[in-house]
């Protein structure tokens, strides 16, 4: 365009923008929650267990006890998170929580192969980049130093994690979403899983293998869940990951199931802090979750009803994307087959731009930078997009919105 053309299309799109805050709208695209519909899907739950409260092995679950949770839940679970279910425990409603413990038990006593506390000297995590706000707000509240990796097409760009847990003992951890990453969507491959497993570290470094939405697929099946807990014992480093998961997006958001697997060497380290803060889970919502599904294929079929709901949603953001955004050339967007997000990303030094002009037309979009650690998104380019929740009618006029946003902030930068 010369420089009288895009002067012209700023002006349309402000009139359009204007209109667009007109309009008075109150949207919200911030968060990936379930929506109402998909909530429904489980209010078979809300009656269950009634007066059959026994597990299989006649265990009361109204009592205490049984802080590694009910077999027959772990069983199911552990066929689809790839864990042989002796090494995986079930616990509270949030995965995040278990998450937040790890680090905590972490800095104040050190793991299994920790000769002091984390919290001993400096720690730092390694942050695939852009990556899940809530991981990287854990971090920083316990001044965790944060160190950004870039998140390639098929998982963390390895070598650059490599070249630094080589050199560097006080790199504790690491954030990993492996199956429809947050927010990229991404995947990790078998090859990247190894590289990440073989390569040199820490004896107390751990990844934390947050696969959250392992069985979250919008097409017709997830990928196979790697076996990563045998495949880290064969690399020799049998203790390097925590693999994490939650019922929070098959069932109720606030009211799930949530699991953690490791080497009998790490659950044995990590339950004997838990029982300090609870004499056990709540089995009762285990033992619904275990009946309403009855095995790992009620699981999937379950998953298929979500992909029914959220498949159009998508689509329809797809759609909305390619229509107004695709011939300008000023975004790129991803094209998940699963998980929770659409990752948009725009002319450099326009997201946050865009995220504004956005809130002024009542359209609320995750904070600028929220996908980098401290919130610093080094290219102002990032916009994550989540679908899940808002009904199609205003999720049209909602994204519909964002593309005249960009439009904008993108003509602006183009014409300063
Ligand atoms: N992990 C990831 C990658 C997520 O995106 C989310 C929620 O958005 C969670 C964990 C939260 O899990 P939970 O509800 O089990 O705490």
């Amino acid at each position: 365009m010369s420089a009288d053309q895009l002067r012209e299309t700023r002006s349309d799109l402000q009139k359009l923008y204007d209109a667009l805050c007109a309009a008075g709208l109150k949207l919200d695209l911030t968060r990936g929650k379930p929506a109402p519909e998909q909530l429904d899907l489980s209010n078979a739950l809300l009656s269950m267990p009634g007066e059959d409260y026994r597990d299989a092995a006649g265990t009361d679950t109204r009592n205490y006890g049984g802080i590694s949770g009910l077999p027959e839940l772990r069983e199911i679970f552990g066929e689809l998170l790839a864990v042989d279910p002796k090494n995986l425990i079930a616990f509270g409603n949030s995965s995040l929580e278990l998450m937040h413990d790890l680090t905590v038990f972490g800095l104040l006593g050190g793991t299994v192969d920790s000769t002091e506390p984390w919290n001993s000297g400096r720690v730092k995590f390694l942050c695939p980049a852009p990556g899940y706000d809530r991981h990287f707000a854990i971090t920083e509240s316990y001044g965790i130093e944060m160190i950004p990796v870039p998140m390639l097409p098929n998982g963390p760009d390895v070598d650059a994690c490599a070249a630094l847990t080589a050199d560097d003992p006080s790199i504790k951890g690491m954030w990993a979403v492996p199956t429809y990453s947050n927010p990229t969507g991404v995947t990790f491959t078998e090859e990247v899983t190894r590289g990440l497993l073989e390569m040199p570290a820490a004896d107390d470094f751990r990844i934390y293998w947050d696969n959250a939405y392992a069985v979250h697929t919008l097409v017709e099946a997830p990928p196979t869940p790697l076996p990563v807990l045998e495949m880290a014992a064969a690399a020799g480093n049998p203790n390097r990951v925590y693999v994490l998961g939650s019922t929070s997006k098959i069932t109720f958001a606030g009211a799930g199931v949530s699991f953690f697997g490791s080497s009998t060497e790490n659950l044995d380290w990590f339950t004997g802090h838990l029982s300090f803060k609870t004499i056990g889970p709540d089995k009762i919502n285990q033992l619904r979750h275990a009946r309403f599904f009855g095995d790992a294929d009620g699981v999937r079929a379950h998953m298929a009803k979500h992909r029914e709901i959220l498949a159009p949603k998508f689509r329809l953001v797809l759609d909305i994307l390619a229509d107004r955004l695709a011939d300008s050339k000023v975004a790129a967007w991803s094209e998940p087959e699963g998980g929770y997000f659409i990752n948009l990303d725009v002319i450099d030094g326009t997201a946050r731009r865009t995220i504004e002009l956005a809130k002024q037309a009542g359209i609320a979009l995750t904070g600028a930078g929220s996908a980098y650690p401290y919130k610093e998104d080094p290219f102002d380019r990032n916009i994550r997009l989540a679908p899940t929740f808002p009904s199609t009618d205003d999720l049209r006029q909602a994204m519909d919105g964002v593309a005249t946003c960009v439009l904008l902030a993108a003509s602006e930068t183009l014409l300063a």
